[in-house]
């Protein structure tokens, strides 16, 4: 679909690549033979600019469908790397794999890869970089990272938890004991030599957990180097409550605490903001600062509904993504496009703007912070492209493509997926690595993953009568608004 395009009937066109970027589009481009010229045959096929998932976290791809009714703050003792002990290269490899094999599958060409490595070591991230080139999707890379102990940044953790237990409770970032890692990452990957399809991004945990000095800090690189920046933001009644307890000179906003100290800005993206409110929604539009939406994760873990529509009004940019394995649990971004494009009716009652187009964009354009070069099809962008066979139930009769395609369409008619001009998956199936070869080097680590999750699991299930006393305080104590409880 063509951004001039009635999306609803899309143009019939031809479309030519050249290198790695679309060369030309028309109706009906001359025949031209030779040998390095490859035809694809789009004939019944819906073209799409790949999906971008602007928020992922490849390190629990191994956990999908392991957790059922655990709220956001439980679920990170559960999931989340500085619960675990180290992890084997092997294991790091074919996690990144895994992950970026459900993504192209489904459409995606690139990924925002939010990924905490705890401990930090080289080897692991020299590990997913190769995969990610091995594979052929395109990246935009932070590590995340934090200075402050998870501890100290949910409500009432530290009251209620007997001292003695404290060490083993954190969060989705723990700072680093031995390295100085944004200074690493700006020696190792900033500064270093591109690689192919690899976009670099900065990623501060969470405001409540990086010091101002060191968001001070990020939004300086982030300027200096022109890389974005991702970071979560009141995905939980939890995080607000914590910023309504933690942040009276701002009014218990951390929207305002981000505002003074000048970090709103166009390069931040902020994941989930299921609970921000009025004015900090209208701060967001007027500095530029984007939100990516995660419906599916935000919905499981208990989390609540984002404002959609006082977002849309506002003219906040919105992007989509699918986070983490082990809470959305799927990298699907139909689902995310569908979820979003009906949850817009649980943010409003009144009938609004059609959807289905909406979540089109956020899906695409809207998450590609690559100076417009991802996202479109149109002359100059990058060759990205998904192509769904539309001979399916899911396309006939044909009333509406966009409709269609966020409505109907679940995944299966992803059909051949390109990135950066090459044929990554050809007639479902990847083209760049053996899929054989990914599946078996999971099974190699699975009993290792295995063995420590049930042991995680043990413990946090010592912990259970404090994790419930917390959250029963959380989701009590009276907020301003709401977002996900309706009283019965
Ligand atoms: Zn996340």
């Amino acid at each position: 679909m063509l951004p001039a395009d009635n999306w609803h009937e899309p143009a019939e066109v031809d479309i030519a690549i050249a290198e790695h970027a679309i060369a030309g589009i028309a109706p009906v481009f001359a025949p031209v033979t030779g040998a390095a010229i490859e035809e694809l045959d789009a004939r019944g096929h819906l073209v799409l600019p790949g999906f971008i998932n602007a928020h992922y976290h490849s390190h629990d791809v191994l956990a999908k469908g392991t957790l059922e009714e655990v709220p956001l703050e439980t679920w990170r003792l559960y999931a989340l790397p500085p619960q675990y002990p180290p992890r084997s290269v092997e294991e790091v490899r074919a996690r990144t794999l895994l992950g970026a094999l459900e993504c192209l599958r489904s459409g995606m060409t690139t990924i925002q890869d939010m990924l905490t490595l705890y401990p930090f070591e080289d080897r692991h991230l020299d590990a997913v970089m190769k995969a990610y080139e091995q594979i052929g999707i395109r990246v935009v890379f932070s590590l995340q990272y934090a200075d402050r102990k998870g501890l100290e940044t949910i409500p009432y953790w530290k009251d209620i938890f007997p001292k003695e237990l404290h060490p083993l409770l954190s969060t989705a970032a723990e700072p680093e004991r031995q390295l100085d890692l944004l200074g690493h990452f700006e020696a190792a990957c900033l500064k270093a030599q591109p690689r192919p399809r690899v976009h670099w991004a900065l990623g501060p945990s969470a405001p409540e957990r990086c010091s101002p000095a060191l968001m001070a800090r990020t939004m300086e690189l982030a300027r200096r180097y022109d890389v974005p920046v991702y970071s979560h933001i009141y995905e939980s009644r939890g995080m607000a409550l914590q910023a309504r307890l933690t942040l009276p000179e701002h009014g218990g906003s951390l929207i305002k605490r981000l505002a003074a100290e000048s970090m709103l800005d166009p390069l931040l993206n902020l994941a989930h903001s299921v609970w921000l409110a009025r004015d900090e929604i209208d701060l967001l539009a007027e500095t530029g600062t984007g939100v990516v939406l995660n419906p599916q994760g935000n919905l499981k873990m208990k989390c609540g509904i984002p404002p959609i529509r006082a977002l849309q009004d506002a003219g906040v940019r919105i992007s989509l993504g699918c986070d983490n394995c082990s809470c959305s649990d799927a990298q699907n971004m139909f689902m995310a496009m569908k979820l979003f494009a009906l949850l817009a009716a649980a943010s409003d009652p009144l009938p609004g703007p059609p959807q289905a187009a909406a979540a089109l964009r956020a899906a695409t354009e809207a998450g590609a912070r690559l100076g417009g070069a991802i996202g479109r099809i149109a002359p100059g962008c990058k060759a990205d492209l998904t192509l769904i066979d539309m001979s399916d139930p899911s396309w006939l009769p044909l009333n509406s493509a966009v409709r269609q395609l966020v409505h109907v369409e679940a995944g299966r008619g992803v059909r051949h997926v390109i990135v950066d001009g090459a044929v990554v998956v050809r007639d479902r199936r990847l083209t760049t690595i053996d899929e054989d070869e990914i599946y078996d080097a999971v099974r190699v680590v699975m009993p290792g993953f295995r063995r420590d999750f049930t042991a995680i699991s043990e413990r946090v299930q010592r912990l259970q009568p404090w994790l419930d006393q917390a959250h029963q305080r959380i989701v009590s104590t009276e907020l301003d608004f709401d977002r996900i409880y309706i009283p019965f």
